[in-house]
């Protein structure tokens, strides 16, 4: 039986019948460990999280109702089949008690279940419940579901679109479009981020000479992960991409967030400088949220400031937040880099953001996330 990737804990203090549900598991391809007890149970969690787990709610001394609390501390987000010989309405509430914790709770299945029924309770759970794991994200890489779409930059002085952000989705057949935040964590914890960060360059550069050709000059913008700046081969392979598509390297826009870029100042430093050398431009994203020593940003070779939305999509009724955007601004100028402000949701702060003399916006107001193709219509209309 092929391996399903998922991860499972059986926690069943009868070490027969842990046996026999590891077993039937380990044929469906789940990669399974055993507990005999809550403690045990922690242990194994802490060290590993699963994506699904197996609980006999009757534990000698403890009940399962501890492992539920516990999970719901850790905010897990495993799909937890509750399994007991206690009669139904005792099983209903004790699933009904955990999902009011927060948590995942499938049917319960009452003991003794057979290996076919344990099979069917398996094969039931919605994908959609299932937490994304690292092996999805691979079959995701390898099928080529993941999906970028580009936010519109633009200019505030004349409302041209300038340049266009790319931002990953996955295109799950089964689970609709999954939005980055939900795996771009799980992917930077391993060797994905590589080929997730190369993968959307590559399209992201290809979708640029795409518009580039049918003459607008615009650029795009990619953002880079933590792990991949310590990359010493990314300066190198980045010009590889820009040069088979065609591109001058100015046309491409690296985004780092703030708090990734300060965390090591001296292996980013180098880094950045690479690829600044190289000519590709570079923005200091989510401005505002991290900590920069004046010192260290008027060193770090950026081009380009984002103001973070928490400042921007509020400023026209919030006085604090307008006050801050305001000095981010002079501050970007000041360093010599273009200012462009990210969440742009309403008029009001487009104008604002203009009158401050911030350079570029982006947000809701202009436009959300569009496909290369309706990007390339929204030029057409725009001119
Ligand atoms: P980010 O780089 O700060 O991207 C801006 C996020 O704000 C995007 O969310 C965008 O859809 C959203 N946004 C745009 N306009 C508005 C607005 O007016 N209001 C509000 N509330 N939100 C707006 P998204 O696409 O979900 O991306 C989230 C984050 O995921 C990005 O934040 C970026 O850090 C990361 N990400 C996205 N694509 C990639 C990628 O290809 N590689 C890496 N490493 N990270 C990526
Ligand atoms: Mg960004
Ligand atoms: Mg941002």
């Amino acid at each position: 039986m092929s391996k399903n990737g998922r991860r499972a804990v059986v926690v069943d203090d009868d070490p027969l019948l842990q046996r026999l549900v590891c077993s039937l598991m380990e044929r469906r391809g789940y990669q399974v460990r055993g507990a005999g007890s809550v403690a045990q149970a922690r242990d194994l969690l802490a060290a590993e999280p699963a994506e699904v787990i197996i609980l006999d709610l009757a534990l000698g001394e403890e009940d399962g109702v501890d492992l539920l609390e516990h999970l719901s501390a850790l905010g897990s987000k495993a799909a937890i089949l509750p399994v007991s010989g206690f009669d139904r309405r005792v099983l209903r509430s004790a699933a009904h008690l955990g999902r009011a914790l927060g948590l995942t709770v499938l049917e319960p299945l009452r003991k003794p279940f057979t290996s076919a029924q344990l099979g069917e309770a398996l094969d039931a759970i919605p994908p959609e419940l299932l937490p994304v794991a690292e092996s999805d994200l691979a079959q995701a890489l390898a099928d080529d579901v993941l999906v970028v779409r580009y936010q519109p930059k633009v200019n505030l002085a004349d409302g041209r679109v300038v340049g266009a952000e790319a931002l990953v989705r996955w295109n799950d057949p089964r689970r609709g479009l999954i939005p980055p935040e939900q795996f771009i964590g799980l992917a930077e914890g391993g060797p994905l981020i590589h080929a997730l960060t190369q993968r959307v360059l590559d399209q992201a550069l290809a979708a640029c000479a795409a518009w580039r050709g049918l003459g607008h000059e615009i650029g795009v913008s990619v953002n880079i992960s933590a792990r991949s700046l310590s990359d010493p081969d990314l300066p190198g392979q980045v010009e590889e991409l820009a040069r088979r598509h065609g591109l001058p390297p100015g046309a491409l826009t690296l985004e780092i967030t703030e708090t990734v870029a300060m965390r090591e100042v001296d292996t980013t430093m180098k880094l950045l400088t690479r690829l600044r050398l190289r000519g590709f431009a570079l923005s200091i994203d989510d401005f505002g949220t991290g900590y920069s020593s004046l010192v260290e940003l008027h060193r770090m070779p950026f081009s380009e400031l984002k103001i973070d939305r928490s400042f921007v999509t509020g400023l026209d009724h919030d006085a604090d937040a307008a006050t801050i955007t305001r000095a981010i601004i002079s501050l970007g100028h000041a360093l010599g880099l273009s200012v462009v402000a990210e969440g742009v949701e309403g008029g009001g702060v487009a104008e604002a953001l203009r009158e401050m003399g911030c350079d570029q916006a982006q947000g809701y107001h202009f436009d959300r996330a569009l496909t290369a193709q309706e990007l390339l219509g929204r030029l057409a209309a725009t001119g």
